[in-house]
């Protein structure tokens, strides 16, 4: 019998009441159950908010740089247990245990750079247009913030998101992905073990339409912070407007990579390669259509071919494999619809496009690297957020065909550029409509202390990652100190 897991409510491993419970699947053999995790219901949402909604009262109080110091002790935790947490990820995510290991890796480091931003909150002081007055900004805590978190990066995800959220003093309640929920588990039992106060931080599990639609609307949430599809994106901003309640949303991409004539043909195709493969294709930032320029297109197509072909498919717990499964069952026939969409509307696949149907492959969620060419811009493969190996090889006449071929997309997440010209970068740099850029390097490998995210469909215009996160997770304060003696004339003479 897998193991019954129970939400983490103000300090406590509480029971779920509900009957309904979510099977958390390994995706490279679907006879791995991992555990059973509860549908929680309304109840035990009140309960948590209510939590930490007391907590909040204490934990505002506590003094930033004491808040950074318990996000350190909690990033040594999971520094500690960099390997149990990693082949964790792999189990229950599917990627490779190289690419969880750096997951687990990014998720301390992040630790570390978040508790001294904790000594760093700063406000602003202006001069005034009074006499005597003294005029200063300072950051304050939002209030009951939930975390709504994909299975992507199951475990770093909702580090970016709780570390900002707890060194600016807010309390939280993080709904993790029902596919991935044990890496959040361990990561709240390492909050724990770091002696963190109760209802500071709490956990619910449960599926995005039930538990995750019901968190979303309590009126006691001040604060929601979602990464996921677009399409969820938009329903939560939805639900949040009619409160008026603070969101911020990270989501889809369509990203692309333009290859230029004069590029180096072998770092190309080799960023290519990682954008296109690494975590199978399952990155906000994967690279999803490539755009060459014609000169150079059937070179750079065959040498792309020839690397997707060595692409080890298997078991990411396997050192050589080189790509895991798809997350789940359903993400993996979601992508299939994709190919089959993609050959209707005329697209030519090259390679992939199949089931596995002999074990140990056939028993998992996994989908061959799938290659298509002659794909135009309009076509469904073209636009939409496909999310698995799938790659579109497009055709462009030079670099204006190319960037009016990238921009015309829903999405503007991460854009990437190969080319030897200096000139040619830059006008990219500044013509290209993503949050992310990269010259000569894949669109993928942003790094933590840089802004993350993106542009049009992808977001509402936030940032996540470096300090920019703290922007998301307090609210300005004006203050305005008169110390003069006849200062009451002041309001008199201003209109606001
Ligand atoms: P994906 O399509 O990649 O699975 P989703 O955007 O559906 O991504 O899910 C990301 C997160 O959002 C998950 O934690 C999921 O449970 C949650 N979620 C899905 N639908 C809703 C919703 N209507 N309200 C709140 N959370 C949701």
């Amino acid at each position: 019998m897998p193991p019954t897991y129970r939400n983490y409510i103000d300090g406590k491993w509480i029971p779920s009441t509900s009957c309904h419970v979510i099977r958390d699947l390994n995706p490279a053999d679907f006879r791995d159950c991992l555990g059973e995790f509860p549908e929680s219901g309304p109840d035990e949402i009140s309960q948590a908010v209510r939590a930490a909604h007391r907590a909040f009262a204490s934990w505002r109080r506590v003094p930033a740089p004491a808040r950074g110091e318990f996000v350190a002790r909690w990033g040594e935790l999971i520094a500690r247990d960099e390997e149990a947490l990693a082949r964790l990820i792999t189990m229950e995510n599917g990627k490779t245990l190289q690419e969880s290991k750096s997951e687990v890796k990014e998720a301390f480091d992040f630790a570390r750079f978040m508790s001294a931003q904790a000594r760093l909150i700063e406000g602003s002081t202006f001069p005034s247009q009074h006499e005597r007055r003294l005029l200063m900004t300072l950051r304050q805590p939002v209030g009951v913030t939930a975390l709504i978190t994909p299975w992507n990066f199951p475990i770093l995800i909702p580090c970016w998101k709780l570390f900002p959220a707890l060194i600016c003093g807010n309390t939280v309640i993080l709904k993790p992905a029902e596919e991935c929920p044990l890496a959040a588990h361990r990561l709240v039992e390492l909050a724990a073990e770091a002696g963190l106060a109760p209802g500071v931080v709490n956990l619910i599990h449960g599926s995005g339409e039930g538990t995750g639609r019901t968190l979303v609307k309590h009126p006691g949430v001040a604060l929601v912070s979602f990464t996921g599809s677009t399409e969820t994106g938009r329903r939560i901003a939805q639900e949040c407007a009619l409160s008026l309640k603070r969101h911020v949303l990270e989501l889809g991409g369509k990203n692309a990579q333009i290859v230029l004539a004069d590029a180096d043909l072998t770092e190309a195709v080799e960023g290519a390669v990682v954008g296109a493969y690494k975590t199978t294709g399952q990155r906000c930032t994967a690279t999803s259509r490539i755009i060459v320029e014609q000169t150079v297109a059937g070179s750079f197509s065959e040498r792309f071919l020839e690397r997707t072909k060595q692409i080890r498919v298997g078991n990411g717990l396997d050192a050589n494999v080189d790509m895991g499964p798809l997350v789940s069952e359903s993400r993996r026939k979601r992508v299939h619809a994709y190919v089959e969409a993609g050959r209707r509307e005329g697209a030519h696949l090259l390679l992939g496009g199949y089931f596995y149907e002999s074990e140990p492959l056939a028993q998992g969620a996994f989908y061959p690297p799938t290659v298509f060419d002659s794909v135009k811009p309009g076509m469904a493969i073209a636009r939409e957020e496909i999310f698995g190996p799938v790659i579109c090889l497009m055709e462009a006449e030079d670099l204006e065909a190319a960037l009016l071929d990238l921009n015309n997309n829903p999405y503007g997440l991460s854009a990437s550029v190969y080319t030897s010209n200096m000139h040619t970068a830059l006008e990219a740099v500044e013509r290209i409509e993503a949050g992310l850029v990269y010259i000569n390097s894949p669109t993928t490998g942003s790094e933590l202390h840089m802004p993350f995210g993106g542009v049009k469909a992808t977001g509402d215009g936030h940032r996540e990652a470096g300090r920019y996160g703290l922007n998301i997770f307090s609210e300005w304060k004006s203050a305005y100190i008169n110390y003069g003696r006849r200062v009451s004339r002041v309001e008199l003479q201003t209109p606001a």
